[in-house]
């Protein structure tokens, strides 16, 4: 199956009546005609559902779709990206541990990081997570390593299959969040990642319309139950042991479900994938490459052939650079006036819509960190974060090219 049959084939199911989408089990239980049966129910020993916050059948089904569709043996929906990122390290981490994980994060993450520190989990951050970053600082309370796979907005690409390499010398799983490369650009498993989230809120839903997140597992990491502990009871579930004990334990515990009717809309969202992306990709470099004529304006994007993440982009990404890229302004006076004399992009701090949308980092999501986390995330003063969206690039050339003259003005 190519990737746009498997966006509309991939993982679907029978779903009842000939219908062609699942439909939205809006309830909170299921009831049952016996005790017996729901006794089975909830010791796993019969299929069924017994409570949507513990499993739905339309979130089953938006769970077996992006199982499918990223190549993993299995999925959990969470309430957001960020609860799909918190599960997928607080399943495994323990206070006295440590991750490693790159600077560059998204602003939500970075945050959710020093949470951690209040249940004695440290982070080692690293500019760039790459296989001498890491290998510098791996020792034997780390964990897990954690990376975006185009860092947003800082637009820097790991090498997966370099940097799993030095993980799996050690014993210790990688973990990408591949929210803003999406499946489209790269099945990060095939290179070497163990487990990915995507916050589903971005291009998977597309439309901007549902807050949700997901975690899929490729079942190739092995529990080494003396490194960690946890996993003893789960050993029984073979590759299935981290999806177990994610299921059983931290992410029906916390209440971190997705609602049936947000799954519903990402099932519908996700099977335009694949245009969306074509076009948007399309979209992105085209105004990447008009952007960079322009006097007084410095652009990063990484299919941008002098950009220094380009041979990545070749290699690892089908030669796409993604939705997003960021341009500098010269300073946030410049930076304002551009981004308010912008017509079509609407001033909104999300990414992965159909629609174009830009916001000035530094004063928004980045505005609890300080100078030095702010220029190692790639974050200045005058930097502005476009998600590009499937407009007619003529008329987001216009509209730039406008505000950028707009800008300049006083
Ligand atoms: C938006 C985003 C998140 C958080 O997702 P929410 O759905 O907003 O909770 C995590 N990682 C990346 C890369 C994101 O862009």
């Amino acid at each position: 199956m190519n990737f746009n049959t498997s966006l509309l084939h991939g993982g679907v199911g029978e779903y009842g009546h000939g219908s062609t989408q699942t439909p939205i089990y809006q309830v909170s239980a299921f009831s049952h005609e016996s005790s017996e049966k729901l006794e089975k129910v909830f010791s796993n020993q019969a299929a069924g559902f017994a409570y949507s916050r513990i499993g739905n059948p339309t979130v089953d089904a938006f769970e077996k779709r992006i199982a499918a569709i990223e190549g993993g043996i299995g999925a959990v929906a969470c309430s957001s990206g960020m609860a799909a990122v918190t599960m997928s390290l607080l399943n495994l981490l323990s206070a006295g541990d440590e991750v490693i994980a790159g600077s560059g994060l998204f602003g939500g993450t970075i945050d959710l990081f020093g949470d951690l520190t209040q249940l004695g989990i440290t982070t080692r951050f690293v500019d760039n997570v790459t296989a001498d970053s890491i290998r510098a600082l791996i020792n034997e309370h780390t964990k897990a390593v954690f990376a975006e796979l185009i860092g947003n907005p800082k637009l820097d690409i790991v090498d997966i299959e370099k940097v799993s390499e030095v993980c799996h010398q050690h014993g210790i799983p990688l973990i990408i969040d591949s929210t803003t490369a999406t499946p489209y650009l790269v099945h990060p498993f095939e290179h070497g990642a163990d487990i990915v989230v995507h916050s589903a809120s971005k291009y998977i839903n597309g439309g901007g319309n549902s807050i949700s997140g997901i975690i899929i597992d490729s079942g190739n990491f092995r529990w080494n139950t003396a490194k960690y502990s946890g996993f003893a009871e789960y050993k029984k579930f073979g590759k299935f042991a981290y999806l177990a004990k994610l299921r059983g334990g931290i992410w029906r515990n916390t209440g971190a479900c997705l609602s049936p009717f947000n799954a519903y809309m990402n099932c519908v969202g996700l099977e335009t994938l694949g245009l969306r992306m074509e076009r948007i990709c399309d979209n992105a470099l085209k105004l990447a490459e008009f952007l960079q004529t322009q006097e007084g304006i410095t652009v990063n994007y990484p299919a941008l052939e002098d950009n220094p993440y380009f041979p990545l982009v070749r290699t690892q990404l089908h030669g796409k650079g993604g939705a997003i890229l960021t341009i500098r302004a010269g300073s946030k006076e410049k930076a304002f006036r551009l981004i308010n004399n912008l017509k079509y992009a609407l001033i909104a701090t999300n990414i992965g819509d159909v629609r174009t949308l830009v916001i000035h980092p530094a004063s928004t999501i980045y505005l609890h960190s300080d100078e030095k986390q702010r220029e190692s995330a790639g974050v200045y003063e005058d930097t502005i974060r476009v998600s590009v969206g499937i407009e007619d690039i003529e008329d987001l050339i216009e509209d730039f090219g406008n505000a950028v003259r707009l800008s300049k003005e006083q």
